[in-house]
């Protein structure tokens, strides 16, 4: 007879023994010991529920008929609690509990051998079922790593590389099922789109590396000043864009001005290199009918930030001023009558 089948962690394969008679279990303690299993006995099914929790086995013995809690009742339990491997269990029954092996099948039992048994039968049947959780444990360690795998392919897409913001393609898909939600919760919604100032003459100057840090640096002020539950994303080149659910203009014009000021009173240091950068920043919001769509909820707070560059940088402007600051210049142009 061959040695007992190395446990995957090395060391020997643990065999919990439930019965409820004492030479039930001290026969095949001593039988399973000598062939190198390591083995772990209980009395009774709350005793051997004790023993799953403090250390799965490898491999169940398990007998039916308890007083009690019986073994289909454990074998239930143990197969229900999905923090748990898979634990083979192999149901020990008298030769005349039909009933008990189908029911015991059902219950999530593994395998049964029926008493008066023959011990090597017993053992190939352990080593068979030992053979089937080494493939389900590598089946689960596989599962495992693509849901993590997943997870991060994931997080990948949506993500910008550089500042680890949103990027632009989720920045939308959010803003999307914002606007969804801000129209049947008739709660208020706001955008603001904010852009640094004079930013190529930092990469003319400092070189494009210096910029990149630049950009990282502003990423984490955004994600600084906003709230847990705003969305922070890049928009594109030097463009950020956040998404302030429940937010009105007003309080999106406060929040952006946040932003100004951080920005403004920011040192970027890159090695010996330090430089001062502003911000121009356009909001919108979608409540009152201001906007009726995502896109014109951009396109609102991305006039304002052309009206904010046009202004002078460094500022903030919101939707519902940028046309009066609009028709302001627009008058300035226009010829005397
Ligand atoms: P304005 O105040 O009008 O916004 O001027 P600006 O110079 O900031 O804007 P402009 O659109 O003229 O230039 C944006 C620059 O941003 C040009 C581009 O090379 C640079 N840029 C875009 N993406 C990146 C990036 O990922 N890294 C670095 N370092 N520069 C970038
Ligand atoms: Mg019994
Ligand atoms: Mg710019």
């Amino acid at each position: 007879m061959t040695a007992a089948p190395e446990a995957p962690e090395g060391g020997a394969m643990r065999i919990l023994v439930v019965d409820d008679v004492e030479d039930n279990v001290e026969i095949l303690n001593a039988r399973l010991s000598s062939r190198g299993y390591q083995v772990i006995t209980a009395m009774n099914g709350p005793q051997a529920l004790e023993r799953v929790d403090e250390q799965p086995p490898h491999l169940i013995l398990l007998d039916v008929m308890m007083p009690g809690m019986d073994g289909h009742e454990v074998a239930r339990r143990i197969k229900a609690n999905g923090a748990l491997p898979f634990i083979p269990i192999i149901l020990v029954t008298a030769l005349t509990e039909t009933e008990d092996v189908v029911q015991g099948l059902e219950s999530g039992a593994d395998d049964y051998i029926s008493k008066p048994y023959n011990f090597n039968e017993l053992e190939a049947r352990m080593r068979a079922m030992l053979r089937v959780k080494r493939l389900q444990d590598e089946l689960d360690l596989k599962n495992r790593e693509l849901e993590d795998a997943n997870i991060r392919l994931k997080k990948l897409s949506i993500t910008d590389g550089l500042t680890e913001l949103f990027n632009h393609r989720h920045v939308h898909e959010l803003l999307h099922d914002e606007f969804e939600r801000a129209r049947r919760t008739e709660e208020p919604l706001a955008v603001a789109m904010i852009d640094l100032d004079k930013f190529k003459s930092v990469n003319d100057t400092h070189g494009h590396p210096t910029g990149d840090v630049i950009l990282y640096e502003t990423a984490r002020i955004l994600r600084e000043t906003a709230r847990e539950i705003d969305m922070v994303g890049r928009y594109g080149g030097e463009e950020f864009i956040v998404i302030l659910p429940n937010t009105d203009e007003e309080e999106a014009a406060k929040f952006a001005e946040r932003v100004r000021a951080a920005v403004e009173e920011h040192v970027y240091r890159d090695g010996p290199v330090i430089v001062r950068m502003t911000t121009s920043c356009g909001v919108a919001a979608a409540a009152g009918g201001v906007a009726s769509s995502p896109e014109e909820l951009l396109k609102l707070a991305d006039e304002a930030l052309y009206q904010a560059k046009h202004g002078g940088r460094n500022r903030v402007v919101r939707a519902t001023q940028s046309g009066d600051v609009q028709a302001e210049s627009e008058a300035a142009a226009a010829p005397p009558a």
